[in-house]
């Protein structure tokens, strides 16, 4: 590598833009002898070095959200009860029966991960139908987790083309539910203030494209058959994931925020991620900005604790009887002179997180989330 501004060779690249996903004909990320060539550059690079810098941060939300939309997919699966797959070569046929009348989160089944043992499989069949989803998940993340980099959401829908792999459900009686060559697919557009614009899709291993985001004018030329976006009113976010930031107050924002969208699933399950991000943040000592600019190797490791221990604890709240409850009230906290006594009734469980003096009680009624 050149040095940007005096041409000699140097291996030390901007810390800045160091590490940035590299795309196709691009901005190049800038390299320096030492401190006083970075300076003397700096007007000139700079641009480019926050671009490279929004776009990092981009490209590391999205690996987040969707490891975390696959642990949601997996851990809250509605509907389909799947009894086998089937699968020659890249065409897989999903054999099993439809509770059409399964409401998220009371009827929730886990997904049959043991018939799925390779984990393109299991991520192919996760996102099956599962777009529109994926969709609203996208809009929720890029106004909470994305707000200050994003200039414009748009969801587009359409037809796809060059579709890797194919997915049918049988018996195919299950109207609505049909193979993924005859259904239209949603995945969100965002522009950045850079400038740059991409297409984001976490349902996309469905049709054997399992990155998340890719250039707009890519995944146009290479994905989209035809465009049907006109007939798709805009995103609507909920705002669940808007309060990350790890102070108790928004903990307990989030938790009210949580019981607003209640029967909205999905929005309900990014709730409960999010208050569990902000639990292990708290732990860290960490906020979430900071997490994402960590450099490349400490970062993958902590984005790694993170999801293990978002995966944990939203295991351990799915795993409970904790949303079986179907709005039953099966948990009472009295309050005795000073001291908190948690009394369960049969055998619904409680989870009580504690702060210093604070603490917040996971009921199993319908209200989910506490605060005392
Ligand atoms: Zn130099
Ligand atoms: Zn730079």
């Amino acid at each position: 590598m050149k040095c940007a501004n005096c041409n000699e060779p140097t291996t030390l690249a901007c810390s800045g833009c160091q590490g940035s996903p590299v795309l196709e004909g691009d901005a190049d990320i800038a390299y320096y002898c030492n401190a006083t060539c970075q300076r003397a550059n700096w007007k000139d690079h700079k641009p480019v070095c926050q671009l490279l810098k929004d776009r990092t941060k981009l490209y590391r939300v999205l690996a987040i959200a969707q490891r975390l939309w696959y642990i949601y997919r997996e851990l809250t699966w509605a509907q389909l009860d799947i009894h086998s797959v089937e699968k020659s070569g890249e065409e897989f046929i999903l054999r099993g029966t439809i509770d059409r009348d399964a409401r998220w989160p009371v009827d929730y089944k886990v997904f049959p991960s043991h018939l799925l043992p390779l984990k393109e499989d299991k991520e192919a069949v996760l996102s099956y139908n599962g777009c529109v989803d994926g969709a609203l998940w996208i809009v929720e993340v890029v106004e909470g987790w994305l707000k200050d980099i994003v200039s414009e959401t748009q969801q587009v829908r359409h037809w796809t083309t060059n579709d890797l792999r194919t997915m049918s459900f049988q018996p195919a009686s299950a109207i609505h539910i049909l193979d993924t060559l005859s259904v239209v697919h949603d995945i969100i557009k965002i522009t950045l203030r850079s400038g740059e614009t991409f297409a984001i899709d976490l349902a996309g291993a469905q049709y054997g494209y399992h990155d998340p985001i890719m250039e707009w004018e890519r995944y146009k030329k290479l994905r989209i058959l035809e465009d049907l976006s006109s007939t798709v009113p805009p995103p609507v976010a909920y705002g669940v994931a808007q309060l990350l930031q790890p102070n108790l107050q928004n903990k307990y924002l989030l938790a009210s925020m949580r019981k607003y969208s209640v029967g909205v699933g999905y929005g309900d399950t990014l709730g409960i991620m999010n208050y569990h991000i902000l639990e292990w943040l708290l732990d860290e000592h960490l906020t979430f900005e900071n997490l994402l600019k960590l450099p490349e190797e400490r970062y993958e490791k902590k984005r790694d604790d993170l999801i293990d221990f978002v995966e944990w604890t939203f295991h351990g709240v799915v795993k409970k009887p904790y949303f079986t409850v179907n709005g039953t009230e099966a948990c009472h906290v009295k309050w005795e002179s000073g001291t908190k006594v948690l009394i369960m009734h049969g055998s619904a469980e409680c989870r009580v997180v504690r702060f210093g003096e604070e603490i917040v009680i996971l009921t199993t009624g319908d209200s989910g989330i506490e605060n005392f």
